[in-house]
């Protein structure tokens, strides 16, 4: 199959999809960029700064005003593509807030998009209307902290806190795993129709994937806590055990979310750390 770079999708009316060259283990095809709305438009996820992609979004406006550039979060592969998009079609950049970053050094890790400035940030539950109907901010932190889904007409951008082909990373410090499967369990409780990831095909059983997500993570928390039940163990060891055959470019993936996990299991007694090795409590 073909991936379909450049070209406009329409997905059902006032949703359209336009996928960033930018192909790769965490990106799948790459990053969905979605147009809301038919008369004015909202980005969500502009991407990355591939001046092809900036234009093919730009063609895809075709000089209808744009009321905002919204991104769900700041990781590389979102967030760049919004300031040349602001400087190209006027729209100020409204959505996740600036990551804050507790000290510049090693948390300011690679994958963080550190030049991202907003016009404004939105607040759970925030609207902005759009050809007459509203945009809402709906917070999910844990894949990083200030994550943002985006409802529209009954549909919700998912962003990478629910993908329609992956599971998502979560990376510490950033990254949370108590409060990505809190934002799991708020999206479960809500009634979207569909989710459009920023990677992968929609979601049309939003209820039934959500469930199925959080269903894992705690499989995945047992199989932890099994491990280090066993015996002392470091993180590489953990992920060697619970993750056999993984791709290599996914070792340091998974390792963050053994990681998050641990965190997660001793902030609630069950686990304890000594150095490098983590054993259960
Ligand atoms: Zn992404």
């Amino acid at each position: 199959m073909e991936a379909p770079y450049a070209k406009l999708e329409q997905l059902e009316p006032g949703i359209a999809r336009l996928l960033a060259h930018n192909p790769s283990a965490f990106t799948y095809y790459g990053t969905q960029t979605y147009l809301l709305g038919e008369r004015e438009l909202a980005i969500v996820d502009p991407g990355p700064d591939l001046p092809e992609h900036v234009d093919a979004i730009v063609q895809a406006i075709g000089g209808r005003p744009v009321v905002a550039i919204m991104c769900t979060h700041t990781h590389r592969d979102h967030s760049p593509a919004a300031r040349p998009l602001a400087e190209r079609s006027g729209a100020p950049i409204i959505g996740c807030a600036p990551l804050a970053l507790e000290t510049a050094g090693p948390r300011a890790d690679a994958a963080f998009d550190g030049d991202y400035r907003p016009e404004r940030a939105l607040e759970d539950g925030e609207a902005i209307a759009v050809d007459g109907q509203d945009v809402i901010a709906v917070a999910t932190p844990g894949h990083t902290s200030n994550h943002l889904c985006f409802a529209y007409r009954g549909a919700l951008c998912s962003g990478d806190h629910v993908m329609g082909w992956s599971t998502t990373v979560v990376f510490p410090p950033d990254g949370d795993m108590a409060a990505y499967m809190a934002s799991l369990d708020k999206l479960r409780q809500r009634d979207d129709r569909t989710y459009y990831p920023a990677h992968g095909p929609p979601v049309t059983n939003p209820e039934q994937y959500v469930r199925g997500l959080m269903g894992h993570r705690m499989q995945r928390e047992r199989q932890v806590l099994k491990l280090v039940g066993e015996q002392p163990r470091d993180i590489p060891d953990i992920v060697a055990n619970a993750y056999p055959g993984l791709d290599p470019r996914l070792v340091t993936a998974a390792g963050g979310s053994v990681f998050a996990h641990l965190l997660d299991l001793e902030r609630r007694g069950l686990v304890r750390n000594d150095g490098d090795q983590w054993t259960a409590a």
